[in-house]
């Protein structure tokens, strides 16, 4: 077939679509365009710039113009793909949990740090279940509960349990409800912290697609703290360890709930990003 100017192949299909993606606001169009057309035509990004000149077939062109338009609309790239990579290992999402974020690698490694030979663990919170699953592999003698108020996310989460290979105990109420009596050794928890007015500010991606419940931390962003903390004593082992992420600028008023609640050698560490992602504390012994 004799190739018009006209002809939509490999490239030029990807020149127009990073303009439009980045005329919709989408920051990294190239690199986005590109992913899109991975997932249409089975190439990696090395196949795509090998068939440069190639015209897309007309099922390639729509199936990608269905996947443009949808990001264009700013839905995360991680739901149209399906996944999100955290800690190597590679996790399903779909909107009805929070897309994992590398940051929040920050929390895995200072728990494993302070807590290497941890039997008992419990992730509150967990949405994907991408915390209590690193947790699992990483710590293949212990044994790892995870509880989460949407039962739509751990059914998510259990999926990513089987898809590792890892048991992970997943259970469904608020906080500590389901796991009433019980104690750990470490307890992990990335918890809604945005404050309700910087809700609407928040980037299009995040703000109209990733689920609320997992985002808003209430007035002042800290409900979620004190509903935990409140109570964490009951359910922590002498010398048991609890871990939080925070948002940017809570890592002070976090640590002082940890310390008036009775916990100390209190710790603090930044995230890759410079800001302070993480604090912990040690309860009794
Ligand atoms: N890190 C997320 C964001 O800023 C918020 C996650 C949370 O509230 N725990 O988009």
């Amino acid at each position: 077939m004799k190739q018009t100017d006209e002809t939509w192949t490999t490239l030029r299909v990807l020149t127009w679509t990073s303009g439009y993606l980045a005329e919709k606001g989408v920051e990294n169009a190239r690199r986005e365009a590109e992913w899109l057309l991975c997932e249409v035509t089975g190439l990696d990004r090395v196949g795509l710039y090998l068939n440069f000149d190639k015209p897309l077939s007309d099922g390639e062109l729509a199936a990608y113009r269905g996947l443009v338009t949808r990001r264009a609309k700013r839905e995360p790239l991680q739901y149209i793909l399906g996944s999100q990579e955290f800690d190597g290992l590679c996790f399903e999402v779909s909107p009805g949990v929070l897309i994992p974020r590398h940051d929040t690698e920050t929390l895995l490694e200072q728990a494993l740090q302070q807590a290497p030979v941890a039997r008992a663990v419990l992730d509150i919170g967990t949405g994907s279940g991408c915390i209590a699953i690193a947790l699992a592999t990483r710590l293949p003698d212990a044994s790892v509960t995870a509880v989460d108020l949407s039962p739509e996310a751990l059914t998510v989460a259990r999926r990513n349990a089987e898809r590792h290979g890892v048991t992970v105990e997943f259970l469904h109420g608020s906080f500590w409800e389901p796991v009433i009596g019980r104690s750990f050794d470490l307890i992990v928890s990335n918890p809604p912290y945005i404050t309700t007015a910087d809700m609407a500010c928040l980037q299009p991606e995040v703000r109209d697609y990733e689920p609320s419940l997992a985002l808003d931390g209430g007035p002042d962003g800290l409900n979620a703290y004190r509903a935990i903390v409140d109570q964490a004593a009951a359910y922590l082992q002498p010398g048991g360890w609890l871990w939080f992420e925070v948002g940017a600028g809570q890592a002070l008023e976090v640590s002082a709930l940890l310390a008036q609640a009775g916990f100390h050698g209190i710790i603090t560490a930044t995230d890759p990003g410079g800001i302070e992602r993480v604090v912990g504390g040690c309860h009794g012994a």
